[in-house]
């Protein structure tokens, strides 16, 4: 067949060749062992946990080198895209500290790097003169089956549990003649173009994963789509094409693209084009009903798959990196452990140390990350923190803050010391209004006194207690005193004592304490109570203490 005609026929319009685009892309000039990584979403405007995953590996990596870590727009799919996704996708990175050094931009806003566009749907053309070139070199062919025929050819294959594609005898098209295929576009039937598939039937390949170590696979030997009907590149030809001329390294996505991995190494090989590393990276899983049931973070069923969840609980963002960073690296926690106060800019990261196999999404580890990212910033930091998150999430708080921002202020004191030590109770803005109602609600609904004292004498203890009630104590007096009323009422002013002897006795100063704690927070335990009573002041404490009776 005269492959040149019929490049010419299919492509008539493009005059380009590949060696024009090879100019206007030359090769990135940077650091020995320098990586350059890419972000490549489709504008969705939805941000999966695991988007942000592969986004935050991609750019530590980047960094890390001297590298270029950019962001590609594949929206080929024009059915999946929606308004403003592209803004979504970098605001919300941007937030979580991911910020990329070229790439697609906001809408309106120019792009910025050499290697665009990086918008899938601007670099039409770019596709189209490969493709050219491909045909020319008899590597590809329309297809004119009917989404009928493909239908039952996938029928008959499955009837004969044959593999799926299309291959051997079912590649009708393959072996059209040039006049058949004038014939066709002449007549405006709508057509495919299809990869000649040079594979064979018990060839192997190997896939040198960064993160898996060597896979062997079969070849690829079905013809694969290029280019849709409309001429739009398929997601296996774009990247392909995209990803040398952008001079990727290292491609990170997730493994669920494994199995597609022989068609993207020959696309790769018939394009005469070197082939970027690949690293598979195991995506984020959740238990589901049985021990062992596994399952990946949904987006349809999971509200945390979407990082706008880790927004409305309000999580520090940097407590969301760096659990994401406890998984993503099996070395991490050791050198956390070793540098707490390092950047996380600092650790050199590896992907060999990633996980092979789907690491579960641990919310009560996210917690206990993220109390102790919380212990480590400071009053003012938490305070504006919270006051941004409140805003947007929590009127209550918003409106504690609005009305008495030093009481704010103090009330954070309260929750993040013990005395010198840091407190570590908050993981999260979202439960702060919860965990301290008694503070940023008022009045406790309930109270959670400990049975062991009975409700008369916990009442004669607490009229007692309003009948001595000083507020100018300091926190030691304000101990004596609890002591001093507490002792001709039973209760042990020395826990020693108490201790040896407990049936001498109703109880300890510490249960006299608690009584206390309970009828002014409602809960059995909470940060230093002198602290809180100063806090919300003699009027709200008395009032308390009586509606306690
Ligand atoms: N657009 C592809 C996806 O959303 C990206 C895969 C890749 O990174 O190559 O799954």
């Amino acid at each position: 067949m005269d492959c040149k005609r019929l490049a010419e026929l299919l492509f008539g319009d493009i005059k380009l060749t590949m060696e024009d685009i090879l100019k206007k892309y030359p090769r990135r000039v940077l650091p020995d062992k320098a990586e350059v990584t890419r972000f490549s979403p489709s504008p969705t405007g939805y941000m999966h946990i695991g988007g942000l995953y592969a986004a935050l590996i991609s750019s530590k990596l980047a960094k890390q080198s001297g590298g270029v870590f950019y962001l590609r727009i594949e929206d080929t799919d024009k059915k999946r895209e929606v308004a403003h996704g592209t803004d979504e996708i970098i605001s919300s990175l941007k937030k979580f500290g991911v910020e990329f050094d070229e790439g697609a931009a906001a809408d309106g806003q120019p792009e910025k790097g050499l290697y665009g566009p990086y918008r899938q749907s601007a670099r039409g053309e770019i596709y189209h003169v490969f493709a050219k070139e491909l045909v020319e070199k008899g590597l590809a062919y329309p297809c004119f089956c009917s989404a009928e025929e493909l239908d039952n050819i996938r029928k008959r294959q499955e009837a004969e549990k044959l593999d799926p594609g299309y291959y051997g005898e079912f590649a009708k098209c393959r072996g059209l003649t040039l006049e058949e295929i004038e014939e066709h576009i002449k007549n405006k039937d709508e057509y495919v173009l299809r990869l000649r598939s040079p594979g064979k039937v018990g060839n192997r390949i190997t896939c040198r994963d960064m993160i898996r170590g060597n896979i062997e696979m079969p070849e690829n030997i079905t013809d694969v789509v290029l280019l849709k009907s409309d001429g739009i590149p398929t997601y296996h030809y774009a990247h392909v094409i995209d990803d040398f001329l952008m001079g990727t390294t290292t491609v990170i996505r997730g493994d669920e693209w494994i199995s597609s991995y022989p068609i993207h190494h020959q696309l790769f090989e018939v394009s005469g084009l070197k082939i970027p590393r690949y690293a598979h990276i195991a995506p984020i899983m959740k238990l589901d009903g049985g021990e062992n049931k596994k399952r990946k973070l949904s987006k349809r069923k999971d509200p945390e798959a979407s990082i706008q969840h880790y927004f409305e609980q309000g999580y520090p963002v940097e407590s969301v990196t760096e659990y994401l960073m406890t998984i993503a690296s099996s070395a991490y926690e050791e050198w956390r452990m070793k540098n707490p106060d390092a950047a996380m800019s600092e650790f050199k990261f590896k992907l060999e140390k990633m996980p092979v196999s789907g690491a579960l999404f641990d919310t009560d580890k996210l917690n206990s990350v993220s109390r102790d990212v919380i212990a480590k910033l400071d009053e003012d930091t938490l305070a504006k923190m919270i006051t941004d998150w409140a805003g947007v999430y929590d009127e209550t708080l918003a409106g504690y803050i609005a009305d008495s921002p030093e009481k704010f202020a103090e009330s954070i004191k309260l929750w993040k010391y013990n005395g010198k030590k840091t407190r570590k109770d908050v993981a999260r803005w979202g439960e702060l209004t919860e965990m301290f109602d008694y503070i940023y609600k008022g009045m406790p609904q309930s109270r959670d006194f400990d049975e062991k004292i009975p409700p008369e004498k916990r009442s004669e203890f607490l009229s007692a207690y309003i009948e001595n009630y000083d507020h100018s104590d300091d926190s030691s007096q304000w101990f004596e005193r609890v002591k001093q009323v507490g002792e001709p009422l039973g209760f042990c002013p020395n826990i020693k004592e108490y201790k040896a002897a407990p049936d001498n006795y109703i109880g300890s100063v510490a249960d006299a304490c608690g009584i206390l704690r309970a009828a002014i927070t409602g809960k059995r335990s909470s940060p230093d109570l002198y602290s809180i009573i100063k806090l919300i002041g003699e009027e709200e404490t008395l009032k308390r203490l009586r509606s306690s009776i």
